[in-house]
């Protein structure tokens, strides 16, 4: 059997694992079904060992090649889900209320666990390969607690690389850049604390609505007339809260305003922090309100290693063809807590084209089963190229 008929065969299996995977969502570090599957699965295919319950349900399988000592590289898949209602009708859409598989983790995870079967079976490597299904992606910072919990020590990793579906871009295609590749993105929640009062006589009270108003506006100042142009920033209200619909004659005594920030740039981050906070007392000043910030720091700026990005675009091209592969794709505003396994080895992320799909966290979006022999292959390929020193 060629190793392209091999892949073949294991993509197909990981299409049906990635459809009970899809089916049953899970949220955050809640992973049971998911995890349960992944770990039997590891040992099933008879990895040298497989470790359970690192940052509560995430999972870890061990892989020794048969050519004997080398480095230690890790691949990493999340597993987990959005509370969010699917809307595909598909045969295997969720059958979980308001859970989903929205960003494709289902598909990260049934890859590498096909990477994980065929890597057991071969060992064709000098090294060590490490398969990380880490949980709590979205918003939980689940890499960042396995990292707390000793996962680059506890097992030597040298090297770390991620993969995530894009949308948009063609199955069977691949895109990444060296460098920044996904922005920071911190949140934040201001309470702006005024007097309520009649609305009729607004001068006995303190309108925070007003104040709040005001503050929306002023704090797009920030990405439009405080940093530099070419140095992106993003600023988002995304949550606005206060008063009450049955009571319109009553100017509130608080109200709620939150949103995002991105950015790039490790000091235009703590610039922009600075700023936001100024911004937001003296503008609660002005209006004789009081503000109180919760600053919720997010995710780091995902940040590609250049020369094992340049070994990510090989191991892709090697398996899609040069021409499939795009070196120098623009790096988005989103973020990925992949970013925190990044700052402390190197390694890279490389998008997996996902083809004409609704977009990720959408409620039609769904994994591209044809995308598995690729993301697959991929994996292979790195492994390959990581861990057997041809011209040595
Ligand atoms: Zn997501
Ligand atoms: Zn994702």
């Amino acid at each position: 059997m060629t190793l392209h008929e091999e892949l073949t065969a294991i993509a197909e299996e990981a299409r049906s694992w990635r459809r009970q995977i899809h089916q049953y969502p899970e949220l955050l570090f809640d992973l049971p079904r998911t995890a349960k599957l992944v770990a039997e699965k590891l040992e099933e295919f008879g990895c040298d060992e497989v470790a359970t319950g690192i940052a509560k349900s995430g999972v870890v399988g061990v892989i020794r090649g048969r050519r004997g000592e080398g480095p230690t590289i890790a691949l990493r898949a999340d597993m987990d889900a959005l509370p969010m209602s699917e809307q595909t009708n598909l045969p295997h859409a969720s059958k979980v209320a308001n859970m989903m598989h929205a960003c494709g983790h289902d598909g990260h995870t049934a890859m590498l666990l096909g990477t994980a079967k065929h890597l057991a079976a071969s060992r064709d490597f000098a090294g060590t390969v490490v398969l990380v299904f880490q949980p709590a992606e979205e918003g939980g910072a689940g890499g960042r607690m396995m990292i707390e919990e000793g996962l680059l020590e506890r097992f030597g990793i040298d090297e770390v690389f991620g993969m995530h579906n894009e949308p948009g871009l063609a199955v069977g295609s691949f895109a990444t850049r060296p460098g920044a590749i996904m922005a920071a993105g911190d949140r934040f929640v201001v309470t702006l604390r005024g007097r309520g009062g009649h609305a009729a006589a607004p001068h006995l009270a303190r309108d925070p609505v007003l104040a709040g108003a005001h503050l929306v506006t002023a704090i797009q100042s920030i990405a439009s007339r405080h940093t530099d142009p070419f140095d992106p920033v993003v600023v988002s209200v995304t949550y606005l809260a206060g008063g009450s619909a049955t009571a319109l004659n009553v100017i509130p005594a608080a109200i709620e305003i939150g949103g995002t920030i991105r950015t790039i740039a490790t000091e235009t981050r703590k610039a922009v922090e600075a700023r936001f906070r100024d911004i937001v007392t003296t503008t609660a000043r002005l209006f004789e309100a009081e503000a109180e910030i919760d600053w919720r720091p997010g995710y780091p700026v995902t940040f590609n290693d250049p020369a094992m990005t340049g070994a990510a675009i090989a191991a892709a091209a090697s398996v899609a063809g040069a021409e499939r592969v795009d070196g120098d794709y623009p790096c988005t505003m989103g973020s990925e807590d992949f970013s925190y396994m990044l700052q402390k080895r190197p390694g890279a992320i490389i998008w997996l084209g996902n083809g004409d799909s609704a977009g990720l966290h959408h409620p039609a979006y769904d994994f591209n089963d044809d995308a598995i022999i690729h993301g697959i292959g991929y994996w292979a390929a790195l492994v390959d190229a990581r861990l057997n020193d041809r011209d040595g």
